[in-house]
């Protein structure tokens, strides 16, 4: 098979892949890095982000990065390691004011300065934001940036399937590239996986068709362990029934949630925060009501509660959510002015990822892991609205740092792995041109996706669960039996679907086990049969090691530096 190499690959060209590439093209002239991404840079999941990205940037009204820091322990149920969210918060303003002088277009106070919206959980105004479209600016920027740098090459379009290593050491991954339907091998003394979140394991969820977890799911094959999966998020305004996300910033912005009977029910639920309390108490809140008929009926299944911004007016609406209004407008028909928007808890965001230290580094020499991909354990049990593509810039930095140190002392490519390793991880691609089987990977992948909406949703319990683990299990039994009937080699969506499915499969297993496992109710993982938390038993991380039996669980302690856990109100 062909090898091309550079020093740093940098698997992934969402915030978290490009924040490392440039920061690693500021820092080491030398060094020759590859952004590699499966689909066209531009199109990565983070152009979706719509809300904001949490910092202090007004501490002379009031703000600290202390309260910061705060704000996420308590939303994280004290499951995120403390001395990460004060390194944090400590570092996201820096890298607003450094987008600020790449030339991001933030909106802005009417004295000209940075503007900030509410967001929920947060007890101060600190989601930065550019109107409604504030990943695709953040894109837009780093992209721009990069392109300053020479010593940069891009591989669009190209899908990893593997990553080698060889005694605990990074070598290089394997690439299939989608355009010419080659194969090859790219060799590499660091690899930086950035390669975002797996909740499209779920049929309702606001992501892209593209976060199907690929990069967990090879690291978790290559060995690595994977951290506090069982913690899925759920947005409360995934917007019915597509499951299109209705931003945050529309209750930061001022919006109410109404149930059928005309009733604003967070007062019920948090009466200090209202609809600005954290997402997996809004989330339960809305299932209650819906569950208790309080919801509105719609045919396929999905009830739903409302959300009413029309009290905004027109002015508002059109000026800081634009994006919302055009959403509304295409895909329900009704235009949010005028008309309640029906809404629901959708998956949206992958707590847990590929375990790494508190600089992103793995257990393996030579690989880290950055954004939605990792689990550097900032949002613990429950990840606060806009402190996720903060996580991208912070840990895109900081793994770029280490990454950059680190090749310059490596004069030499380590070997590659045997032939033959590399050869079966080409053949594990196209072998289901020639599977004796007729399972079919849609099939498969939409019997995944009912699976774990109704029974590892929300709320959870052992008999749902078991029966979730059951059913992946008879699923992961039949894929060796799926056939792909298009048996080219570019642009071969069919063989694309099936690798992606692979990897969703793979993961949801780990949810499963991992949510079975936790006997207690914490942040988002909620347990209609073990109620409340319990710091005793299971103030500790989950790791998931891969065995040819289903993942092995084992242990590690959160890290507690400032605030021991207290009862969690809002
Ligand atoms: C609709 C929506 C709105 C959101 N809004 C906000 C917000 O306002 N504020 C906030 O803080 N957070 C928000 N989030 C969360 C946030 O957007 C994401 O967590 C973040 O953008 C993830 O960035 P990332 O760089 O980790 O991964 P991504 O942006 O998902 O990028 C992943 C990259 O990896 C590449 N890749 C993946 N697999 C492979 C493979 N096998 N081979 C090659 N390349 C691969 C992809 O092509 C892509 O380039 C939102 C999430 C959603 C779903």
């Amino acid at each position: 098979m062909i090898t091309q190499q550079h020093d740093v690959i940098v698997l992934g060209a969402g915030l978290a892949g490009l924040r490392a590439a440039v920061e690693i093209a500021r820092k080491n002239s030398e060094a020759d890095i590859a952004v590699v991404s499966k689909v066209q840079l531009m199109r990565a999941h983070s152009v979706c982000a719509e809300g904001g990205t949490a910092a202090v940037m007004q501490p002379e009204n009031g703000d600290s990065i202390e309260l910061h820091a705060w704000d996420t322990v308590r939303g994280a149920d004290f499951l995120c390691d403390q001395d990460v969210a004060m390194r944090f918060v400590t570092e996201i303003p820096g890298e607003i004011n450094l987008l600020e002088h790449w030339g991001i277009p933030w909106s802005r106070r009417p004295d000209g300065r940075i503007n900030q919206r509410p967001f929920g959980g947060h007890s101060f105004d600190r989601a930065t934001f550019a109107a409604d479209k504030t990943g695709f600016f953040e894109m837009q920027t780093l992209y721009d940036t990069l392109q300053k740098h020479a010593n940069v090459v891009r591989y669009d379009e190209c899908y990893v399937h593997a990553i080698l290593i060889k005694d605990n050491v990074f070598r290089g991954v394997i690439v299939w590239n989608l355009t010419s339907g080659e194969c090859f091998v790219l060799r590499g003394k660091a690899l930086i996986i950035a390669t975002g979140g797996a909740c499209r394991m779920y049929g309702f969820t606001t992501y892209s068709l593209t976060a199907t977890g690929d990069g967990m799911a090879m690291a978790y094959r290559a060995g690595l362990p994977l951290k506090d999966l069982e913690f899925i998020q759920f947005h409360p305004t995934g917007l019915v029934p597509s499951g299109i996300l209705i931003t945050e910033a529309a209750r930061g912005e001022g919006g109410y949630l109404f149930n059928s009977q005309g009733e604003r029910f967070m007062e019920k639920y948090a009466a200090s925060k209202m609809e600005l309390a954290p997402r997996d108490i809004i989330s339960r809140a809305e299932m209650t009501e819906i569950e208790n008929g309080r919801g509105y009926i719609e045919e396929s299944g999905l009830d739903y509660v409302h959300l009413d911004l029309r009290h905004l007016g027109a002015d508002k609406i059109n000026e800081r959510l634009p994006l919302i209004r055009e959403v509304a407008m295409r895909f329900d028909f009704i235009d949010p002015i005028f008309t309640p928007i029906p809404v629901r808890p959708a998956a949206h965001y992958t707590m847990g990822g590929i375990h790494t230290d508190i600089d992103g580094a793995t257990p393996v020499t030579g690989i880290w892991a950055a954004g939605e991909a990792a689990c550097v354990s900032l949002h613990g049990a429950n990840r606060l609205g806009s402190n996720s593509t903060a996580e991208c810039l912070v840990w895109g930095k900081i793994t770029g740092q280490k990454a950059a140190q680190y090749v310059k002392a490596q004069k030499a490519y380590a070997d590659l792995p045997s032939e033959s390793v590399i050869n079966d991880a080409e053949a594990s691609i196209f072998k289901r041109f020639t599977s004796f089987g007729a399972e079919s990977s849609y099939v498969l992948k939409n019997e995944l996706l009912k699976t774990m909406d109704t029974k590892a949703g929300v709320f959870r319990t052992a008999t749902e669960l078991e029966a979730a683990l059951k059913t992946i299990r008879d699923i992961k039994q039949r894929l060796p039996l799926v056939k792909v009937m298009d048996h080219g080699h570019i642009y071969n969506t069919d063989l694309l679907n099936a690798l992606e499915t692979d990897n969703l499969i793979e993961l949801s297993e780990v949810v499963v086990s991992g949510a079975l496992a936790r006997q207690e109710s914490r942040g988002a993982h909620a347990r209609r049969d073990f109620k409340t938390r319990d710091d005793a038993n299971w103030l500790k991380h989950t790791l998931a090691y891969r065995t040819a039996d289903g993942p092995r669980l084992e242990y590690m302690p959160v890290t507690i530096t400032m605030w021991n856990p207290v009862e969690r109100k809002y």
